[in-house]
């Protein structure tokens, strides 16, 4: 079994009370690490180590060309240690060994992206109030400074580094927090990052309980922005907490998103996306394509190939590379979906199917859809997390999109045409942050994520994601040098 201590200022430690918690295989039940589970002291540790870092400019002082060397040191770690990072992510999360490989792959090409763009110059300059030649404007990009990084249990190693990646980048030092459900990969990370030439401090990574730690890091004056993934429900009280001193924040939250299936799709294919939508990873995806809206006028054909093709989906072992749906990531959260069912049932949706637990040992849950649901059933309104699908019929275009545009999320979704002028001005109306169009989950390292409405605050990727990291100054140089050429704005500046 491995055992995993925090990493604070460059150095493991155990937790300053001796604490552990245990890192649990959810197919099976097996424990695979003990890991040291962080004190509020510790937390205070961390964040003093970052803010040192920070400070010392031992980090954002560097040369562009040298951050970016080092990143790229973490990209090649994670690269020489894909397979290890594959199984331990499979054991720790309940992925298929399909998923955590492609996470891991995907991990490393997002944090190679990154180490490009700590060459960036975002620096700029723009025109000013007074004419040319006069002044000159430049609007340069600082670091934001230490970040808390806090993280979720559904892809633990991407998540951290789609964090991770631009902060480094833009010059900011990190306290990465992943949930505890899925820390062991976040420790590896730890180890990997302590064998390349990052300077003490600048990068410290302590596992714990959310409601305490992660609590500290929203409150500390010491942090100047927290970055969180996770539900909307703890982004909110993130968000209440960083108020105290309004630091700043990036909160990438909960989704139900709505997959649009209109009357000239390719069914065949449709149906594919509908499974690749809302099935990927047990449905555990915040962008997932939990709402169904299929045209009404195909509707029954779409049902019942939806039917025979998820009948054919392979549940068990996640290690198996033909496995397609391994178990959920523990118990509460496997419970938290089986009442999902229930309430389904209750509500009067019916089940198309699936609807059942499998098995007996390990949580997994059949991959099920709720016929002839509506759009303001608890199912369809409330992220559920599991591999649950409502279908919705809707009449016509306008109505796919008031159903789709009706939940308080907004984070993806997507539209399936045979005509693609048509799906993008459906597209277009959509109030959410990404839309495929006969496609789904694909996310790229150079386009924003992250969500309209309670799906979240800001964005991830993309030049817009490594603004997020920085804070905007504005250099006013004047150049008239001679006092007798100048003019002041307003009155108050008498004549001599
Ligand atoms: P969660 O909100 O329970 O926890 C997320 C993280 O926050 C964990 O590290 C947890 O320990 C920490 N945390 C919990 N309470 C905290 C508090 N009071 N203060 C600070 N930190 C706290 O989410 P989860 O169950 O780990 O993940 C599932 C959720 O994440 C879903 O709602 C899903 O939609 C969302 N998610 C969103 C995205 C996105 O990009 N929008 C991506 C993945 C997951």
């Amino acid at each position: 079994m491995e055992k995993y201590l925090l990493y604070i200022n460059g150095e493991f430690r155990e937790s300053s009370d001796g604490g552990t918690f245990k890192a649990i295989n959810p197919a099976n039940g097996d424990i695979i690490a003990e890991i040291s589970k962080a004190t509020i002291d510790d937390t205070q540790k961390a964040i003093d180590a970052a803010r040192k870092a920070f400070d010392s400019g031992i980090w954002s002082d560097l040369p562009g060309e040298e951050r970016s060397r080092i990143i790229k040191q973490i990209v090649d770690k994670i690269n020489e240690n894909a397979k290890r990072l594959t199984l331990l992510e499979v054991t720790d999360s309940g992925s298929t060994i399909k998923k955590a490989g492609e996470d891991v792959f995907l991990s490393a090409k997002s944090l190679n992206h990154y180490s490009k763009m700590a060459l960036l110059n975002l620096d700029e300059e723009v025109e000013g109030l007074s004419k040319p030649g006069v002044s000159k404007n430049i609007v340069k990009r600082d670091p934001i400074g230490v970040c808390g990084l806090i993280t979720p249990w559904n892809f633990p190693l991407k998540m951290a580094i789609w964090k991770l990646g631009p902060a480094l980048a833009a010059g900011c030092t990190v306290i990465l927090k992943p949930a505890m459900e899925t820390s062991v990969t976040a420790m590896e990370l730890a180890r990997m990052i302590s064998e390349t030439d990052m300077p003490k401090g600048v990068v410290n990574i302590i596992c714990g309980e959310g409601s305490k730690i992660g609590t500290e890091l929203a409150l500390s004056p010491k942090v100047d922005k927290i970055a969180f993934t996770g539900s909307t429900e703890v982004g909110k009280i993130i968000m209440k907490n960083a108020s105290a001193d309004l630091k700043k924040l990036t909160l990438e939250c909960g989704g139900k998103s709505a997959n649009i299936v209109l009357d000239d799709a390719d069914i065949d294919m449709a149906v594919d996306g509908a499974i690749y939508a809302g099935f990927y990873h047990q449905g555990q995806c915040c962008e997932g394509g939990t709402r169904l809206l299929v045209h009404e006028k195909i509707y029954d054909e779409f049902a019942e190939k939806l039917k025979a093709k998820i009948m054919k989906m392979k549940i068990g072992d996640p290690m198996d590379k033909t496995t397609d749906v391994g178990p959920i990531v523990n118990e509460s959260q496997f419970n938290s979906v089986m009442g999902y069912i229930n309430t389904g049932k209750e509500e009067g949706a019916e089940i198309l199917v699936g609807g059942n637990r499998f098995g007996e040992t390990g949580y997994y849950i059949e991959p099920t859809v709720f016929f002839n649901a509506t759009n303001d059933m608890k199912i369809s309104q409330e992220e559920i997390f599991g591999p649950i699908v409502t279908m919705i019929k809707f009449k016509d275009d306008d109505d796919a999109v008031r159903i789709a545009n009706d939940s308080i999320y907004g984070l993806g979704g997507a539209v399936w045409s045979g005509n693609d002028e048509r799906a993008l001005k459906l597209a277009e109306r959509l109030r959410t942050g990404t839309v495929w169009i006969n496609e789904y989950h694909l996310l790229s390292d150079r386009a924003p994520f992250g969500g309209y409405k309670q799906s979240g605050i800001g964005r991830e990727f993309g030049i817009d994601g490594l603004k997020e990291y920085t804070e905007a100054k504005h250099i006013h140089i004047d150049e008239i040098k001679d006092r007798s050429k100048k003019t002041w704005y307003g009155t108050v500046v008498p004549k001599d």
